[in-house]
């Protein structure tokens, strides 16, 4: 028997059904082979002893051996606590609990040898170590030796005696007790050409570590693992994609696409715009379906592109959505739209969340006949009583608020797939857009239309108010608009609304000669658009907001973009809101506002934005200071990578290499069918049959 993820860890000698409980659902471990993949999250020297004399607080976690001359109880209540006086002969530590008194006591012994591990503080001018790892010296495989590995554990965890010490245990119970190999899914041809460890002996190493170099050939293995099935799905589905779903075709460049080319266009296109206008109709008209992810930086002009795209399809005798996340951006949409257009015969119309019944009622039918060619809006156009008559493309703007499964109750739409062209202005670091969006054709804008000035950074401490206002006043007085942007996270939603709030009427009271709109999220939708028009239109001069504004707002005479509390954003959203100016000619700034006592990492990532205008570059260390889990995209589409070992922001050639290999070997064999190729066919199923299908996103 050595199917690893079918035994129950409940069968596991030191685990019975409550820890198996508590395993599973804090740390998702149920079967054996969830806990060998459970793996440390990092590793801590344990070679060396230390002296108590030699002790001080600063030092990281160390390792002492002596002995415990007394126990003693201090504090009452929730001061409470366990000390025990403990020596080495050069002198003496308190080692402290504040839990688990009892079992502390009963468990170690005055003048028995210990080996004590833990990390030095200063209580009082008293060394201590709280909560230490305790061992016998006579206690086997626990004596330390070399890399001590750490598990991530939580406090329910710890409750029921599941600390890291005690993973690590079961790990050791785990790997000696097997009667057999670990099966390597890896067929022997191929970990002969990767020279990379067997499975078996990679999971040993990861776990006990024999030296820091056979860590590091175990963690590469594992990694490579990692990867590597990723990029094997994802480029099969792709694969099989491109071979079962025939696209639409459009053969055809109309009247639509040339009379609005030749007569309307308002200005030139940017060569990065025509190159994507070509790649898109190649797409189009190649038979197969279009799956193409648009990335371009803020104000690089992406709507234009969709709008001829769209009149590709019109051409063709199709109809083409555009789907906005927002109210306020589908309405934007909509004008632009129509004002491109200007008096060209297109049926263009509007449907969102706040479209009358009536309206509706009118809408619904003629968009089901085809009498309307184009529409646009939010979620409102996926849902079932929207029905095409014939829907050729879909494009999805901004599309990190889609789920996975928004996006595919747009195929129901027609009986056959249409085209998606999904535009972000997120720019996805090329790691994590090659393991999400794996299997979809990615075309870059990157050039902005001529004439723009690149915004200017700046970096200001909010206790100079003074000379903030009289910049913002200097701008105004030109004719300027101004965006102030406040931070708002549920977790400290009241107070956050108030720092809003106060900052309005504070807005007010600085500039009592211009008009100060406020828009955020628990306004209903009509009065948001209303105030959201009178920003717009220029009566307001001045927008307090959340970051409701934060995606694809347009208003070209707004020059100033302030950040109150920019400590608490994150890059890309950082990023994203400066991209709302610099969309005039005139010279825009961006003014980052923080309090002046910052962490070095949040100095950091401000200096970053004053350094850069880049996206992608924003985006690439904003990957590498929060990690993939973290990354803007991934948490909000609800498709979080879940990575045990690789880490996209470190592994990027890993990552390449697996692919490279991944399709080699699919270019030999599509379907895995060849004998030696099994094993992987075999994992394959195992890994994503039972998970959601996030590599088919499209
Ligand atoms: P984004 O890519 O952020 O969605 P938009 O499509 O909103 O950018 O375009 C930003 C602005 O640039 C709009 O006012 C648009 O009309 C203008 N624009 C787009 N393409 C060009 C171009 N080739 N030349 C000049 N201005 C352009
Ligand atoms: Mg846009």
């Amino acid at each position: 028997m050595s199917d690893l993820d079918k035994r129950s860890i409940v069968y596991l000698p030191g685990v019975g059904p409550k820890r198996a409980e508590i395993l599973k659902k804090e740390a998702g471990i149920a079967s054996y082979e969830d806990l060998l993949y459970y793996f440390p999250y990092k590793y801590v020297d344990r070679s060396r002893f230390y002296k108590i004399a030699e002790v001080t607080a600063n030092m990281p976690y160390i390792q002492l051996r002596g002995r415990i001359l007394f126990f003693d109880t201090i504090g009452e209540g929730r001061t409470k606590r366990l000390i025990a006086k403990f020596t080495d002969g050069s002198g003496t530590i308190d080692l402290v609990w504040f839990k688990g008194m009892n079992y502390v006591m009963n468990k170690y012994k005055p003048s028995v040898e210990y080996i004590v591990f833990g990390k030095p503080a200063e209580y009082g001018r008293v060394l201590n170590i709280a909560h230490p790892d305790i061992d016998e010296i006579a206690d086997g495989q626990q004596v330390a030796a070399g890399l001590t590995p750490f598990y991530n554990t939580t406090e329910k965890m710890k409750k029921s005696f599941l600390n890291s010490r005690a993973i690590q245990n079961l790990q050791y119970t785990l790997l000696s007790s097997l009667k057999w190999k670990v099966p390597d899914y890896m067929p022997e041809y191929l970990l002969r050409k990767l020279r990379m460890l067997p499975l078996e002996e990679a999971l040993k190493n990861i776990h006990f570590p024999e030296t820091v170099a056979k860590l590091r050939v175990a963690q590469l293995r594992l990694k490579f693992d990692e990867l590597f099935f990723i990029q094997l799905h994802i480029l099969q589905t792709a694969h099989l994609r491109k071979q079962k779903l025939h696209g639409i075709l459009f053969p055809r460049v109309g009247d639509y696409f040339n009379t609005f080319y030749k007569d309307y266009l308002p200005f030139e296109l940017t060569n990065a715009q025509k190159r994507v206008v070509k790649e898109i109709r190649a797409d189009m008209g190649s038979g197969r379906q279009m799956n193409r992810l648009l990335q371009g930086d803020v104000g690089s002009g992406k709507t234009l592109v969709g709008l001829l795209a769209m009149l590709l399809a019109i051409d063709n005798h199709c109809q083409a959505c555009m789907m906005a996340p927002t109210e306020i951006l589908a309405n934007q949409h909509y004008a632009t739209v129509k004002s491109f257009l200007k008096d060209m015969d297109v049926k263009v119309a509007l449907l969102t969340g706040s479209t009358k019944r009536s309206e509706r009622n009118k809408l619904l039918p003629a968009i089901a006949s085809g009498e309307i060619q184009i529409v646009i809006g939010t979620h409102a156009l996926i849902e079932d009583t929207v029905e095409f008559a014939s829907l050729g493309l879909a494009i999805i703007d901004e599309q990190h608020r889609f789920g996975v499964e928004q996006r595919a109750r747009l195929w129901k739409k027609n009986v056959q797939v249409p085209h998606v062209l999904i535009m972000t202005a997120t720019p996805i670091p090329r790691t994590l857009a090659m393991t999400l969006y794996g299997d979809l054709d990615v075309s870059v804008i990157d050039e902005l239309p001529p004439g723009r000035k690149p915004v200017k950074t700046v970096h200001r401490y909010d206790n100079n108010r003074a000379q903030l206002y009289n910049f913002l006043r200097k701008e105004l007085q030109a004719g300027r608009q101004v965006y102030i942007v406040y931070p708002l996270i549920e977790e400290n939603e009241k107070l956050d609304y108030k720092n809003l709030e106060q900052g309005y009427e504070t807005f007010k009271e600085v500039f009592p000669e211009y008009s100060v709109s406020m828009v955020h999220g628990k306004m209903k939708t009509s009065e948001k658009d209303a105030e959201m028009q009178r920003f717009v239109s220029g009566e307001s001069r001045i927008l307090v907001a959340t970051t409701v504004i934060e995606v694809g707002v347009n208003v070209p005479n707004a020059s100033v973009m302030v950040i109150e509390s920019a400590e608490r954003f994150g890059l890309s959203q950082l990023h994203q809101l400066r991209g709302r100016v610099g969309r005039g000619a005139e010279q825009s700034y961006c003014i980052l506002v923080s309090s002046y006592k910052l962490s070095n990492e949040t100095r950091r990532r401000l200096e970053i934005m004053v350094n850069s205008n880049n996206g992608f570059e924003i985006a690439e260390e904003d990957l590498k200071m929060r990690g993939h889990g973290d990354m803007e995209g991934t948490r909000q589409s609800g498709e979080g990578l879940d990575l045990k070992i690789a880490n996209l922001a470190a592994d990027g050639q890993i990552l390449q290499y697996a692919r490279n290999i991944a399709q080699e070997i699919l270019d030999k064999d599509p379907d895995l069918s060849e004998e030696r190729n099994r094993p992987l066919k075999s994992r394959l199923q195992t890994l994503f049959d039972r998970k959601i299908n996030w590599g088919m996103i499209s």
